[in-house]
């Protein structure tokens, strides 16, 4: 029996780990916190359940990136799904769905009320819109099927690609302003990148498309967009990223596998260029066939000595654009948000100045809410995540790892109260109903993942930048997990272990 050593149970090393098991390896994962499943784990206090931040998730429903990873996994029915939508709030507008559905471009038109001088400009975003999620589709079918019907697809990939080459080198920022002149309605179309810790003059400009992607913003449009395209799903998980951890946990154990909490691999052992098992925190030694990291690049190259770290990893590893970190307040709170906040998503904006608020963020300086914050309400889709008459709300912003006054451990209360008031301008009465709370500082999501800088999605999608590989310079050596993608959510971080498997069974044959 091969045996293969995962390290890390984040979602990525669970998703590794259950493909394996499947395929006859003997699997072991190490994994340094106490508690399974990094941050896709729960938050748990006084009968409240909160997630770590997965809110609404891409690409879970059939046929889609992670749909196919359930369905291969044979996991797809212990996945229970519901497609939902999510809110943006800007000073003086919101971009919310219709009560009664008018249609899969009701957002453009709306748009087109608030912004009639980019009418034009709206209707040639959509009309491209559509193009480019079919090449996306394309894409995907075309590594998803193998021979002759990949290489079709490549093919009808490619002609769908040439009227989008010119645009290849432009930033998001620059192909914005193709399509629209009001800088408010730029800022719809740029804000997500606040949330990728990306600057506008950073991001691919044609990337515009993939993160707004129209179902986002009211469940009930159609995920067939053309004959050939399809939008992305979004879905919640109901009962919260948990029930994915534990289901993945329980199909390993099942299959023989064995996951072991609270021991960090120390070091990965090399002999003859081959990767042939791990130390761990007590000293001891496990060998293996093949060894899997997943975690921090930079932590996972530093676990080979240096005569054995190529210079090529350590090069890709200083390249890495990571991510900056998240401050959150969990609150259990004995009141219905439901009239100020009718879903379970809403994005706060309270800037349209995202190049420079990036640029704080990355110097330390944090905002202290007034830029903007999320507000998640996992209990409106899962009443169980939250005493009966209760719910369970996080707010949350991304944050600098290090801020330039102070540190996290004595300004958390602070930030915490601070972060409470501008949320309570959305929700009045936070405060006052709040039966518990858990704040979630950079320090402890550092704790939970063994990170040294938390990058909360990995790698901060920059332009000509990628991930660390998934396959090293030494043998029988794998990288997984959020730094080997490019803006990693949960989807992208599976579907890279999904694609390391495949990559290491075409290797193996
Ligand atoms: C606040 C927040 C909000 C988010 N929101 C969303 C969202 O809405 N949608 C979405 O799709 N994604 C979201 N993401 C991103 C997504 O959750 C992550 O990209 C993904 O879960 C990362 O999985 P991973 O396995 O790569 O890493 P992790 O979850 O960090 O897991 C890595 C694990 O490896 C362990 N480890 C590392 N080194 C060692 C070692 N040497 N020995 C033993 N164990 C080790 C760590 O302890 C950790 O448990 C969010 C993330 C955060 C933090």
């Amino acid at each position: 029996m091969v045996k293969a050593i995962i390290i890390g149970s984040g979602i990525s090393g669970l998703t590794a780990g259950a493909y394996l098991v499947d395929k006859g390896y003997e699997v072991r994962i190490y994994e340094q916190f106490e508690e399974i499943g990094g941050v896709t784990g729960e938050l748990r206090q006084d009968g409240f359940i909160w997630n770590q931040g997965q809110m609404l998730v891409e690409g879970f429903s059939e046929g889609e990136q992670v749909g196919s990873i359930l369905s291969d996994l044979s996991v797809t029915r212990e996945i229970p799904l519901k497609r939902s939508d999510r809110i943006y709030s800007f000073p003086g507008f919101r971009i919310e769905k219709p009560v009664k559905y008018s249609g899969a471009k009701w957002r453009i038109e709306f748009l087109k009320t608030l912004f009639p001088e980019d009418s034009t400009g709206l209707d040639r975003y959509y009309k491209d819109y559509v193009k480019f999620m079919e090449l996306v589709t394309l894409a995907r079918k075309s590594e998803r099927s193998g021979g002759v019907a990949s290489r079709m697809y490549k093919m009808r990939m490619f002609m769908k690609l040439l009227p989008f080459l010119p645009y290849l080198k432009w930033n998001s920022q620059r192909f914005a302003e193709r399509y629209f002149k009001n800088p408010e309605l730029k800022a719809v179309f740029l804000s997500i990148l606040a949330d990728f810790v990306v600057r506008p003059s950073e991001f691919q400009g044609l990337g515009i498309f993939f993160v707004n992607p129209e179902p986002a913003f009211d469940r009930r449009i159609p995920l067939e967009l053309s004959n050939i395209g399809r939008h992305p799903s979004y879905t919640y998980i109901l009962g919260g990223c948990g029930v994915l951890v534990k289901c993945l946990e329980k199909k390993i154990l099942e299959k023989g596998g064995r996951i072991v909490t609270g021991k960090a691999v120390q070091k990965i052992n090399i002999k003859d260029g081959k990767a042939v098992g791990v130390v761990l925190d007590d000293e001891n030694t496990e060998s293996a066939d093949v060894v899997i990291g997943s975690g921090g690049a930079r932590e996972f190259v530093d676990l080979l000595d240096a005569e054995n770290s190529p210079e090529s990893l350590r090069k890709q590893v200083d390249d890495l654009p990571l991510m900056e970190s998240v401050f959150m307040v969990n609150l259990g709170v004995d009141f219905d948000p439901r009239p100020y906040q009718g879903v379970a998503t809403t994005y706060y904006y309270n800037t349209l100045d995202f190049e420079h608020g990036i640029d704080d963020i990355k110097k330390g300086k944090y905002h202290e809410g007034k830029e903007g914050f999320v507000i998640y309400i996992p209990s409106y889709h899962t009443p169980a995540m939250a005493p009966e008459g209760h719910h369970s709300l996080t707010i949350y912003t991304i944050a600098p790892n290090n801020p330039e006054n102070g540190s996290w451990a004595e300004r958390k209360e602070e930030m915490a109260e601070k972060l409470i008031i501008e949320a309570e301008k959305q929700i009045p009465g936070l405060r006052d109903h709040t039966v518990t709370k858990m704040i979630v500082t950079p320090d402890d999501f550092r704790k939970r993942t063994h990170l040294k800088h938390h990058a909360f999605g990995g790698v901060a999608p920059v332009m000509g930048k990628k991930g660390l590989s998934h396959k090293t310079p030494i043998k029988n050596l794998w990288y997984i997990g959020a730094q080997s993608e490019s803006g990693a959510g949960m989807n992208n971080a599976m579907e890279g272990a999904w694609r390391t498997i495949k990559a290491m069974e075409k290797e193996s044959r």
